[in-house]
Formats: C-alpha cells, structure tokens, sequence
C-alpha cells in the first residue's frame, strides 16, 4: 500500500514522517503520474491559494479527481482540506470542489491565529486528542451526506464524506500519529 502526499508546497515532509513512524510507504506526489500510483493521498497544509495554482499548472487536480472517482480515499488537512471543498469563502482558490462542505480561510482573526485544543475524535480509541490549529479555516456548512468525527465546541474541525476527510488542524505537526493510521486504514 502506498499513501500519496502532495508535495507541490506546504508541510509535505512531516507528514511522510507520521507515515514513516507508523510504518506505512509514503510517496512524494508531484505529477499526475505520481497521483496514479497511490492507494491514497494527503493534501497537506501551506497555503491554499499557491497549491491551488499548482495543482492546475501541472494537470495534478484532474488527476485526484479521477484518484477520488475510483474511490481511492483522499484526507486534506488545513489548506488541503480548502482544497477539497466545493465552495470557499474569502480568496480565489483553484479549489478541488469535490467534498459538499463551505469553508471560510483564515477564520479565526490574528489574536488566536494558532491554538490546540483537545478533540473527541469519534473513530478513535485511546482517548483525547490534542489538536494543532494553525491560521485554521472553519467549515460554515456541511452537507447532509457529510459526517462530523470531531468538533471543537459546536464547530465541526475533522469531517468525512465516503472516502473524502477533511481536518482544519494538522495531525502531522504531532506525534500522536493516530489520525494518520485511523486514515491510512480507509486505504486497506
Ligand atoms: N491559511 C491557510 C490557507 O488559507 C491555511 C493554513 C494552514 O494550512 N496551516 O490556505
């Protein structure tokens, strides 16, 4: 099983660290090429606005849509999961648009621009998760067919959508990698 991250810009790295350290193959992803040999990919953080443009520069967006059309699982994280939104507030973003969710970019204001906090990740055992937030976005929708696995107060921060995840913090700037095995056990 290989598990794709994009590595177009963003904290790529860090995440085929967790997947180093839970064992599993991880692989750079630049090309549509790159895409096709993946059971799964990551999008990871960085900044929505640049990995948008690059994903159309190099074909690597029509390539995750045909990934995600074949079912293979997708989890974006922070701007990965802007990415994968169908609607995004604020910002011209070279979206994905495939998870039925509106999500605003920088929506938490500068004073608590960075946060953690301690989730309840539904599919997860072993109790509390703490959570990494940075210039986090927020859902401000999610469609019917759009599952909530943790919220932080009343706002949804980690969703699921069939094969489709999306989490607004970065499990990959931790080291409790359970997030990413939870994920990595969508893809088989
Ligand atoms: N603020 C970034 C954006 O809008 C996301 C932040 C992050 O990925 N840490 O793309």
């Amino acid at each position: 099983m290989t598990i794709g991250v994009l590595a177009l810009q963003g904290d790529f790295r860090e995440h085929l660290e967790a997947l180093a350290r839970l064992g599993v193959a991880g692989r750079n992803v630049r090309t549509p090429e790159d895409v096709a040999a993946c059971d799964a990919l990551i999008l990871p953080g960085g900044e929505s606005t640049t990995i948008g443009k690059l994903l159309v520069r190099f074909g690597v967006d029509d390539a995750i849509r045909e990934l995600h059309a074949q079912g293979k699982p997708l989890f974006g994280t922070c701007a990965g999961a802007i990415l994968l939104c169908r609607e995004v507030l604020e910002g011209d973003v070279d979206k994905l648009g495939l998870l039925d969710a509106r999500i605003a970019r920088n929506a938490y204001g500068r004073q608590i621009d960075s946060f953690e906090a301690d989730l309840d990740i539904a599919p997860l055992e072993g109790g509390a998760y703490r959570a990494v937030f940075i210039r986090a976005p927020r859902f401000a929708a999610v469609g019917d067919g759009v599952e909530v696995l943790a919220a932080n107060g009343e706002e949804p921060v980690l969703v699921r959508q069939g094969n489709l995840v999306a989490g607004t913090f970065h499990p990959e700037l931790t080291n409790d990698d359970r997030v990413h095995a939870w994920f990595c056990s969508l893809a088989g």
